[in-house]
């Protein structure tokens, strides 16, 4: 797609998520070499199922927006399952004031990331390989992050044994779901609980795609409020045999 045809686009989803702040010449020219370098690369490794820069633009880049009025300014982000970087890279272009941290078990998409990063002169961006629920016991990790992100990486009873650990007491907790992100919160209210955190908020919204087209999201934000008991994160086998 040519570039005026993808600022136009752009602009209007944006306006239309009403995310008209993130709509800058140099935002709209990182997410155009973002979305170039990202259909290059899934030509020969599997980072995005969508295509179609018309449902890239809403499906991955408003949808990741969509979030940031939950991210205090200036914040330390670690984003666990970061896949091909959502919500690392769009969070990283609209939010110089952050700097965020994005983990993968799955070391050439990192790898990914990191490159794609650094082509976008993104200096706000890290990256690790590693499961999250190891990563935690390294160095500077537990209990060191104002917020943890993270979409489409697992059920939500699971997830928050994976990130909780990581945030500062006083952090945020904010979690990108789709239309069963209420049901999964029900089972996972009491998991939050024993891990620190307390719900704030729980809210549906609408995604808009194009011409009146719309997808139901969920976003998902707890405090913690005290400190993660040291027996968490537990060993992958045993989360998901019996989750909290
Ligand atoms: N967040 C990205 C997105 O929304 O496009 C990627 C989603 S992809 C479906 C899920 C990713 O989570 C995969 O890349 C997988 O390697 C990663 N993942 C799953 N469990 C993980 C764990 N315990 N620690 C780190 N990464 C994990």
């Amino acid at each position: 797609m040519e570039f005026l045809q993808f600022k136009s686009l752009f602009t209007e989803i944006f306006k239309s998520n009403m995310l008209e702040s993130y709509i800058t010449d140099e935002n709209i020219e990182k997410f155009y070499v973002l979305t170039r370098l990202m259909l290059e690369k899934n030509a020969v490794m599997n980072i995005t199922a969508i295509r179609d820069v018309e449902k890239i633009i809403p499906l991955h880049y408003a949808d990741c927006a969509l979030i940031t009025p939950y991210i205090s300014h200036s914040s330390k982000v670690m984003d666990v399952g970061c896949g091909g970087g959502f919500p690392t890279l769009p969070l990283a272009i609209i939010r110089p004031d952050i700097t965020i941290v994005g983990i993968d078990s799955t070391e050439k998409k990192v790898k990914y990331v990191a490159d794609t990063a650094k082509s976008l002169g993104l200096s706000n961006v890290s990256t690790i390989s590693a499961r999250a629920e190891e990563l935690v016991h390294m160095p500077n990790m537990r209990e060191s992050f104002d917020a943890v992100t993270s979409r489409a990486v697992a059920r939500l009873n699971i997830l928050n044994e994976l990130c909780m650990p990581f945030l500062k007491v006083g952090g945020q907790f904010i979690v990108m779901k789709g239309a069963a992100g209420q049901e999964e919160l029900q089972e996972a209210h009491n998991g939050i609980k024993m891990l620190g955190g307390q719900v704030i908020l729980n809210q549906n919204t609408d995604l808009i795609l194009r011409e009146a087209e719309t997808e139901k999201r969920v976003i998902i934000v707890a405090d913690k409020i005290a400190q993660t008991p040291k027996q968490y994160p537990r060993q992958f086998g045993q989360i998901k045999k019996k989750p909290l």
